[in-house]
């Protein structure tokens, strides 16, 4: 039997977070030690425009950790892609950088997947500490999620989670645009489960996701992996001529039975419908064209991210 315990890497996306990284590491190193495995921290500067950077190079330095500087802000999915594609462990766990969810927890997951033979271990943030408002779409987007992976995840979004390294290979060779990660995890694990996690208030600054870049997170996990959208835009179709259809007997029928007036007064009726129809259409073309601005991102086939530097102070040749 292989004795050798099993190396283990945190990758943790960084976007403007300097209140945070201090409190991180503080809490994050003592947990990584106290499980007497091999470990190393993998940082990824996304593009931060406040002192993070700086503060990442200083933890460089260190032995156990390892820090990749993007060139911009890429988004946290492709920051963590980056860290992915130089991880060294054969568990890998992704963890957000304001301690939302809380380092402690890791050993959990690493017990989870050593004991069960799972080749990715999902997490569902109990008491979940953010807006009314992020509960209600993260909700929303969890059953939509479901149905178009066909896993039954409770929770997609939250980022503390732990891979094998056979399934973050297989994601970095998908070299696409728009990934969302915890998603595209589930096409090449076999065996998936999830334990409840606890979740915290951010520790300092405010969250990076506005509403738009929310919305286009989202659209990320739906477009990226089902035709979903526009199967929806289909059948929506088909039921909308069939009901115009029967409108239109209908009307035909009323004006033949109670005369011409019925067919004078339906006039703003139609109007109604019409306006209903031509909105239904603006959002039919906006949804191709989302699509056709991915096939176009695709074809274009630009990096994904670019790194600038990786700054870390182990010394290769002694591996
Ligand atoms: N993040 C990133 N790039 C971005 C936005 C966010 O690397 O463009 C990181 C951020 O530093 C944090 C994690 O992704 O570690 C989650 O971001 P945030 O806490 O803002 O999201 P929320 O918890 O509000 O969903
Ligand atoms: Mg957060």
């Amino acid at each position: 039997m292989n004795k050798t315990p099993p190396l283990i890497s945190v990758v943790i996306p960084v976007y403007n977070e300097e209140k945070n990284l201090d409190a991180l590491i503080v809490r994050l190193r003592p947990v990584m030690q106290s499980m007497g495995k091999p470990y190393e921290i993998i940082l990824i500067d996304d593009g931060s425009r406040d002192g993070s950077l700086e503060i990442l190079k200083g933890f460089a330095r260190d032995q156990d950790i390892r820090v990749v500087e993007l060139t911009r802000n890429y988004g946290q999915h492709a920051a963590i892609m980056s860290g992915f594609s130089i991880v060294r462990g054969d568990i890998v766990v992704t963890l957000d950088a304001d301690l939302q969810n809380p380092p402690e927890e890791i050993p959990r997951l690493i017990r989870e997947m050593e004991t069960g033979g799972y080749d990715v271990v999902g997490t569902i943030r109990k008491q979940r500490q953010d807006s009314a408002f992020r509960l209600g779409a993260s909700r929303l987007i969890n059953i939509v999620a479901r149905r178009i992976t066909g896993v039954h995840m409770t929770d997609w979004g939250c980022m503390l989670r732990a891979y094998r390294r056979t399934v973050v290979e297989r994601m970095i060779e998908c070299r696409e645009h728009a990934t969302f990660i915890p998603a595209l995890a589930t096409v090449f694990a076999k065996r998936v489960t999830e334990i409840e996690v606890a979740h915290e208030e951010r520790h300092g600054g405010k969250s990076n996701y506005p509403l738009t870049k929310l919305i286009n997170l989202q659209f990320d996990l739906v477009a990226s992996f089902s035709d979903f959208p526009m199967k929806m835009l289909m059948y929506g179709g088909i039921f909308m001529s069939v009901l115009g259809v029967c409108f239109g007997v209908f009307l035909a029928v009323a004006r033949l039975v109670y005369g011409v007036v019925w067919a004078a007064q339906g006039v703003f009726t139609l109007f109604a419908i019409l306006f209903v129809f031509v909105g239904l259409q603006f959002f039919a073309l906006g949804v191709i064209g989302e699509y056709i601005g991915r096939i176009y991102r695709e074809v274009r086939k630009r990096p994904e991210y670019v790194v600038a530097n990786i700054h870390e102070a182990y010394d290769g040749s002694k591996s």
